[in-house]
């Protein structure tokens, strides 16, 4: 009897085990898939407004990217100063664009290579919003021509509305952020930082001297909660790259790996994203964002 008995007590038995481990792992991966999608949604939702009570300024946001970094930001729950150099019409449709979104914006003009107009620019955000804690410094220009033929003029003002501009918006920021102990820095360089480009020397020496501004402030304040990375655009269709002849442009994006031209949205999410919490540990870097044009390179 025993005889017979043991084989399907062992059986049974086994049976139950698996029934007990399967039920168990089912229960566990249930469990697990709900703590999973419980984070996903939190960050979804943290992501969506991740920005709500925080300040922003966003320099050149009155067109181009800048405009859509700072509708974007308004989006994530931000109050945004809206920095323009001239063009106040438009500065003024993206104030009236995020208000109309029920968001907060205020319109600030103010030469970025100017000390005194950048302390003002800074002095109105926080008067107008109280704190500062993301800086997007994105204006930016081009003065196209080769070097033999480039003139004393030419040079400084591209250098310094690239790269002097973004060190003295980062300078006046930099007070209130430390102050709160958390700040955001975004620099809008290029991938002309690393690639050469015939008639560009002034505008790529600009820009690789903000990847190394970049790197050097993030080393500064890394330990102050304040991160500050850099953002490498390749072609993105605005009036900065409006005179380049269609032609041309078709040549160079059948050279790109992902044949076509980034969008300003595609800049303004990773903004979004380095700006959020999942970020936090990420400073000092240099993010492509260019259909693979630097792929090659590296
Ligand atoms: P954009 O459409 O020409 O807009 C330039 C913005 O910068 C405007 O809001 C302009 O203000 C502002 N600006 C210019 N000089 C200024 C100054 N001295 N002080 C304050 N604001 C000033 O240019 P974009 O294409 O959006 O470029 C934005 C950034 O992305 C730049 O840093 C550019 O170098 C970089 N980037 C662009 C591309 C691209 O393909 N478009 C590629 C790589 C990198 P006003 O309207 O008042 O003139």
């Amino acid at each position: 009897m025993r005889g017979t008995c043991c084989p399907f007590r062992l059986l049974l038995s086994a049976w139950q085990y698996y029934v007990r481990i399967s039920r168990g792992i089912g229960c566990s991966q249930l469990m697990l898939y709900k703590v999973c999608s419980r984070i996903q949604t939190q960050s979804t939702e943290n992501m969506e407004r991740h920005l709500t009570g925080k300040t922003a300024l966003v320099t050149g946001a009155s067109r181009g990217i800048g405009r859509t970094i700072a509708l974007h930001l308004a989006g994530a729950g931000a109050n945004v100063a809206i920095n323009y150099q001239v063009n106040e019409e438009a500065a003024h449709e993206t104030v009236a664009q995020i208000r109309e979104e029920g968001g907060n914006a205020l319109a600030v003009s103010g030469d970025v290579r100017d000390a005194e107009a950048v302390k003002s620019v800074v002095d109105r955000t926080l008067e107008t919003f109280g704190e500062l804690h993301v800086l997007v410094n994105n204006a930016g220009i081009t003065k196209d021509t080769l070097v033999l033929k480039m003139r004393d003029d030419d040079w400084d003002l591209v250098i310094d509305t690239n790269l002097r501009g973004a060190f003295l918006c980062t300078r006046a920021a930099l007070r209130p952020m430390l102050a709160q102990r958390w700040g955001r820095i975004i620099n809008i360089t290029s991938v002309g930082w690393l690639v050469g480009n015939p008639g560009q020397a002034n505008y790529t020496a600009a820009k690789a001297g903000v990847v190394a501004f970049t790197r050097s402030t993030a080393v500064e304040m890394g330990s102050r909660g304040i991160t500050v990375n850099a953002i490498a655009p390749g072609y993105i269709p605005t009036d900065l790259t409006h005179d380049i002849p269609p032609h041309l442009m078709d040549r160079l994006m059948q050279k790109l790996p992902i044949k076509r031209a980034g969008t300003p949205e595609e800049i303004a999410a990773l903004v979004m994203y380095l700006t959020s919490d999942a970020a936090a540990y990420i400073t000092g870097q240099v993010i492509h964002i260019d259909g693979g044009l630097t792929a090659g390179l590296l």
